[in-house]
């Protein structure tokens, strides 16, 4: 008699969506598993369920995350800060995650190819290209919502909100006058950081609070910078694909775990 698991029409396969983004996912990519094959995972103990997770990577653990409700919110909770770390270590060279992203968002930037703001994937003459120093991957139609087109028309802005105020904010936050072209510069014209630092200012009343204001966001500034360059010295470094990727079977309640060669990505 056939085995019906061996049949590539078996009734004990199904599809799963896997979205391309936790967000708001309008791509989807269908895979084939077996039907129920990881529904009990959740269920089963987390210093098992962890034990093996710590073998993926971070893109396998971003998948995984994507297939049931039960698994994002394991994979989305405090508890599995530890297992994304510890993911995040076998990919050789990774800088460190750094204070401005999550492990999971930090692991969505580098192993996802979409626009975080639109979700697209690819199109004609669109470039799509990550902003480390941001942390997110902007198309060309969207990069305008998020960086100033110019220095000189962030500038512009800075001058226009400082009319209104009477302690100014000075240039340093755009870069400042001398500051040399570059990847990080870009940080310099992107607007979530600038425009929240012109929000919080008019509540800044004593010298003090602002002086702190400020050295907190050269601080920022400059651990966006670091995690910039540690990024792209890395990115030119890896090799996708890496290594081989685990496959886990529930079948009868047993739990099996193929090594497998990852398949080349793009
Ligand atoms: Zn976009």
């Amino acid at each position: 008699m056939a085995n019906p698991t061996k049949s590539k029409n078996s009734k004990t396969e199904q599809h799963v969506a896997i979205a391309g983004s936790s967000a708001s996912p309008t791509r989807r990519r269908r895979v084939r598993v077996r039907r129920g094959g990881l529904k009990d995972m959740p269920r089963m103990p987390l210093d098992i369920l962890f034990e093996i997770f710590s073998h993926l990577e971070p893109k396998d653990l971003l998948n995984l995350s994507r297939t049931s409700e039960p698994l994002r919110q394991l994979l989305m909770s405090r508890a599995s800060a530890l297992l994304w770390e510890t993911s995040r270590k076998n990919i050789p060279g990774l800088p460190d995650c750094p204070s401005f992203l999550s492990e999971p968002e930090y692991a969505n930037l580098c192993f996802t190819l979409y626009c975080h703001e639109c979700l697209i994937l690819k199109g004609k003459r669109l470039i799509i290209r990550t902003y480390w120093g941001a942390g997110a991957r902007y198309c060309t139609r969207c990069k305008p919502v998020f960086f100033y087109a110019s220095r000189s028309d962030a500038r512009t802005d800075l001058q226009s909100f400082n009319e209104g105020c009477e302690e100014k904010i000075p240039d340093e936050i755009i870069g400042g006058p001398g500051t040399v072209p570059g990847p990080s510069r870009m940080l310099d014209r992107y607007k979530p950081t600038i425009e929240a630092f012109m929000e919080q200012w008019p509540e800044l009343i004593h010298a003090e609070q602002r002086t702190e204001a400020l050295k907190e966001f050269r601080a920022e500034r400059d651990e966006r910078e670091k995690f910039e360059q540690a990024c792209i010295t890395w990115s030119k470094s890896y090799n996708v694909p890496t290594g081989q990727i685990l496959t886990l079977h529930l079948d009868h309640g047993n739990l099996r775990l193929t090594l497998e060669p990852r398949a080349p990505t793009k």
